[in-house]
């Protein structure tokens, strides 16, 4: 029917082999009359992509590492699937003719450029990607603005927020929750000595590597403020953070006549992913419904001091600095996750060097994308020179 084939989004999948990419590809198989993957694009797992074309048949698959776009391109060619390759080939699967929706769910400062590019192609945006918030938040929602898009947050914190956000009733505040991590209620003595293996273990939520360390040290909540800020366009004094172990209520937004809005649900990310692909719809996405007469009792607590868990004030600390400085604590403390995972640094140190890239590489007022992404350049080149001293 006519009207069958209008309603198919045509979805693009940036970041294909990660955690939000595989889930949103489980999503996407539930409802193969209503989605189609046109785009896959990849880091560097070949098998995977492979594997995942092979189900799904998009148009085009683009991979960055130029060694597994090469295996891709020998396996996928034959079937009539356009391969690219590197940055370039990345951008292009994001700008691709027809597709609709792009699932931006690179991580890191890598899902930049590609992100941008979708959206002043025109496409509307599912963002997992926050690094790309945190780094040019202002510029990207410009972008967002100018091209007339839509960008629904994934992020389950912002993914809440969006539901219960209403512009027109003046929200007061934002309160993002935190699960507190595997370290939560941890002192600094207990720190120093934690493994990669224990910082790894998130205790409600299966994530990929780096965003399982933020959570660890509770960066990843800096990093949702400062995407709150700009997502909701919210002063940052107006948001906070409340620390709730269960990870059921997901965030909340206060209103004058003292209302808290909260979204509940599963710790599973299908559930925001399938938001974000059928937005204004609701759709099937594989999550049970949470039961809360047999689930107990749920728990809210203050955020930890700065002592133990430095890196969510320094967040916020960036935020208010403004600038180039959220790039610089992204690009510091992508380095830090990254040297902290190949045992090059210890987990407390991953604070003090990103405090030490902020004090230490130049900030810029209102800076051009341009020197956004000098920053970045700068303060990684300044933090692989400080864990070489190390
Ligand atoms: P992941 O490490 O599991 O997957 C990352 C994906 O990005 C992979 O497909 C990888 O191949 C690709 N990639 C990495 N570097 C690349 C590059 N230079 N060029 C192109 N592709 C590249 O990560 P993830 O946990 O799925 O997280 C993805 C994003 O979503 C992050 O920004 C994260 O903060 C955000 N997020 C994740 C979750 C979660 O539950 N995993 C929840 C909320 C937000
Ligand atoms: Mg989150």
């Amino acid at each position: 029917m006519a009207s069958d084939v209008t309603s198919i989004q045509s979805i693009a999948v940036l970041g294909c082999t990660g955690s939000i990419g595989v889930n949103t590809l489980r999503v996407a198989a539930l409802h193969p009359d209503r989605f189609r993957i046109v785009a896959l694009s990849a880091g560097s797992n070949s098998a995977l992509v492979i594997e995942q074309a092979k189900a799904f048949r998009p148009e085009v698959v683009a991979v960055n590492n130029p060694d597994s776009a090469k295996v891709v391109k020998s396996a996928l060619e034959p079937l009539g699937i356009t391969v690219l390759q590197g940055v370039d080939g990345v951008v292009r699967a994001a700008e691709w003719d027809g597709v609709t929706l792009v699932i931006s769910a690179i991580v890191g400062a890598a899902g930049l450029l590609p992100t941008l590019a979708a959206i002043r192609a025109g496409k509307n945006i599912g963002l997992a990607n926050k690094e790309c918030l945190v780094m040019a938040g202002e510029l990207m929602m410009a972008e967002v603005k100018r091209h007339q898009v839509t960008m629904i947050p994934v992020d389950s914190e912002h993914s809440a927020i969006f539901q219960v956000f209403h512009r027109q009733q003046t929200p007061q505040s934002l309160v993002l929750t935190a699960s507190g991590g595997p370290f939560r209620g941890w002192k600094r003595d207990a720190l120093t000595a934690v493994t990669p293996a224990q910082a790894l273990a998130h205790p409600n939520w299966s994530m990929g590597r780096k965003i399982s360390i933020d959570s660890a040290t509770m960066m990843n909540k800096g990093l949702e403020v400062i995407e709150a800020r700009w997502l909701f366009n919210m002063p940052p004094e107006r948001i906070r953070v409340a620390v709730h172990p269960e990870s059921i209520v997901h965030s909340m937004v206060t209103y004058a006549d003292g209302s808290v809005l909260a979204q509940m649900g599963l710790p599973d990310m299908r559930t925001p992913i399938a938001l974000a692909l059928s937005w204004p719809e609701r759709i099937e996405s594989g999550v049970e419904t949470v039961d809360l007469p047999t689930l107990g009792t749920l728990t809210f607590e203050p955020p930890p001091e700065r002592d133990a868990f430095a890196c969510l004030w320094l967040a916020f600390q960036a935020l208010e600095q403004g600038g180039t400085a959220p790039a610089i604590l992204n690009a510091a403390n992508e380095i830090a996750v990254e040297s902290f995972l190949t045992e090059r640094i210890a987990f407390l140190d991953i604070p003090t060097l990103i405090e030490e890239s902020l004090m230490t590489v130049d900030t810029i007022a209102s800076p051009s994308m341009e020197q956004i992404l000098d920053a970045d350049h700068t303060a990684r080149q300044f933090a692989e020179s400080w864990v070489q001293q190390r």
